[in-house]
C-alpha cells in the first residue's frame, strides 16, 4: 500500500515537474534553433543585409525600423525572462492550488499571458525573431498554451489590411467589434435593438462571449467562417488551416489531462477567463475610439491605419510588463515588423527627440483607463457625424 502511494506519488510529481518545466524547456528548444539557424544563415544575413543597406532610402522611419526590427539577441532575452517568470508563477500556482493564495495567483499568471499572447501575435506577424521558422515553432508552441492556434493569425493579418478601410477588397470589418451605422440601428425594431443590446452589451463582450469564442469559438467558427470567405480572408490553404487546428487541438487535449491530473484544471480555466477579458477589453480600445479613422479605400493607407485609427493607451507602470508593448499600438499597425519589446523605445526615441519640431504621432489618440471604459458603450458608427456613439446617443 505505502509502495502503492509512493509509486502514485512519484508519478505525479514527475508529470507536474515535466509541466512546470515545459516554459523553460520551450526557451531552450527557442534558444538551440536559434543557434543552429544563425550558424546556417549567417553568411546570407550578411548578404541580404548588404543589398537592403544599399537600395533603403534614408527616411528617418526607416533607419527607426532599422533599430527597432527584431533581434535574436533582444528576442532570446525578452524570451527566457518570460518563461522564468511564467514558470515560476506556475510552480505557486500548483503548491498553494488549494489555498485562498488562488485569488492572487490566478489574476497574476492571467496577467502574465497577456505578455505570452503578445509574444504568440508578434510570431504570427513574423516579428518576434528575425528568423520565420522559429517565429512559427514558438508561435505554434504558445498557441497550446493560449489555446489559441496559429491560424488566429491569418484573420489578424486582416485586421492590419483593412483597419478603418469601409471599401476594403477583403471584404473585411473597418473595425471588428462596430457591427451597425446608426442609420441601420434606426431602421431596426425594438426587438431588434434589444437583441442588438445584449448581443454586444459590454459586460458580455469582455466576459462570457470572448471566454466561449477563445475556448470553443476558435476552433469552430474559425473553420466555417473561412470555409465561406475563403476568397475574402488573407489566409493560406485549407488543408494547411486543417493541420494547425489539429495541432493545437491535440496539444489543447494533452495540456488539459495533465493539468487535471495536478487539479489545476480549474484554476487554468479561470486564468483563460481572466487573460481573455483583459485582451478584448485592450482591443476594442484599440480600434473603437473618437475622432476615429473610417475612410473609404482611395483614401486609405497603412500608416493613417497606425497613425489615426489606432490608439496609445497609457498603461500604469505596474501593469506595462504584462502588456508586451501592444498599448502602443499606433506603431504596431504603421510597421507590424517592430515587435513588443521594441514598441516602447521606438515611441520614446521619436517623440523625445529634439530633430522632431513636430512629432508624427502628435496625432495619435492617446487613451486613459478611465476613458478605456468609457469607450466600451461605444457601439454604433454614426456617419453623419463620423463618430462613434452608444446606443442611447443614436436615438437623440
Ligand atoms: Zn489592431
Ligand atoms: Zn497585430
Amino acid at each position: 500500500m505505502f509502495f502503492c502511494s509512493f509509486v502514485l506519488l512519484f508519478f505525479r510529481s514527475f508529470v507536474l515537474l515535466f509541466f512546470c518545466s515545459f516554459v523553460l524547456f520551450c526557451s531552450f528548444l527557442f534558444f538551440f534553433v536559434l543557434f543552429c539557424s544563425f550558424l546556417m544563415n549567417e553568411k546570407r544575413i550578411k548578404q541580404r543585409d548588404v543589398i537592403k543597406q544599399q537600395f533603403t532610402p534614408m527616411l528617418r522611419e526607416s533607419s527607426l525600423f532599422q533599430k527597432y526590427k527584431s533581434s535574436y539577441r533582444d528576442a532570446f532575452f525578452d524570451f527566457a525572462r518570460h518563461a522564468t517568470i511564467l514558470s515560476g508563477a506556475y510552480c505557486f500556482l500548483w503548491y498553494f492550488r488549494n489555498s485562498y493564495v488562488n485569488i492572487l495567483t490566478v489574476p497574476l499568471i492571467g496577467l502574465l499571458h497577456i505578455k505570452t499572447f503578445i509574444i504568440f501575435h508578434d510570431c504570427g506577424h513574423n516579428a518576434y525573431t528575425p528568423s520565420s521558422r522559429i517565429n512559427y515553432a514558438l508561435g505554434t508552441l504558445l498557441g497550446v498554451l493560449l489555446v489559441t492556434p496559429f491560424s488566429w493569425n491569418y484573420l489578424h493579418h486582416t485586421h492590419h489590411l483593412t483597419n478603418g478601410n469601409t471599401e476594403n477588397k477583403h471584404n473585411f470589418p473597418y473595425n471588428q467589434l462596430i457591427f451597425h451605422t446608426v442609420a441601420q440601428y434606426k431602421q431596426m425594431s425594438r426587438f431588434e435593438r434589444l437583441v442588438q443590446k445584449v448581443l454586444v452589451s459590454p459586460f458580455l463582450l469582455v466576459t462570457i462571449w470572448t471566454h466561449l469564442y477563445f475556448i470553443f469559438g476558435q476552433r469552430l467558427l474559425f473553420l466555417a467562417f473561412i470555409t465561406v470567405n475563403q476568397e475574402s480572408v488573407h489566409i493560406p490553404s485549407f488543408p494547411f488551416i486543417m493541420c494547425e487546428q489539429l495541432v493545437n487541438n491535440v496539444g489543447v487535449a494533452i495540456m488539459s489531462y495533465l493539468l487535471y491530473q495536478y487539479s489545476l484544471l480549474w484554476l487554468s480555466v479561470a486564468i483563460i477567463c481572466v487573460w481573455t477579458s483583459i485582451a478584448t477589453f485592450t482591443f476594442i480600445n484599440q480600434h473603437t475610439f473618437n475622432p476615429p479613422y473610417v475612410v473609404a479605400n482611395d483614401k486609405w493607407n497603412i500608416k493613417d491605419s497606425g497613425l489615426l485609427g489606432s490608439s496609445l493607451i497609457q498603461v500604469p507602470l505596474l501593469l506595462k510588463y504584462f502588456f508586451g508593448g501592444i498599448e502602443y499600438h499606433h506603431i504596431h499597425h504603421m510597421n507590424s515588423k517592430i515587435p513588443g519589446y521594441n514598441l516602447q523605445k521606438y515611441h520614446e526615441e521619436v517623440v523625445g527627440d529634439p530633430k522632431w519640431q513636430i512629432s508624427v504621432f502628435d496625432d495619435v489618440t492617446v487613451l486613459s483607463i478611465k476613458e478605456c471604459f468609457h469607450n466600451l458603450q461605444l457601439k454604433l458608427y454614426d456617419e453623419n457625424q463620423n463618430r462613434y456613439v452608444t446606443f442611447s446617443d443614436a436615438l437623440k
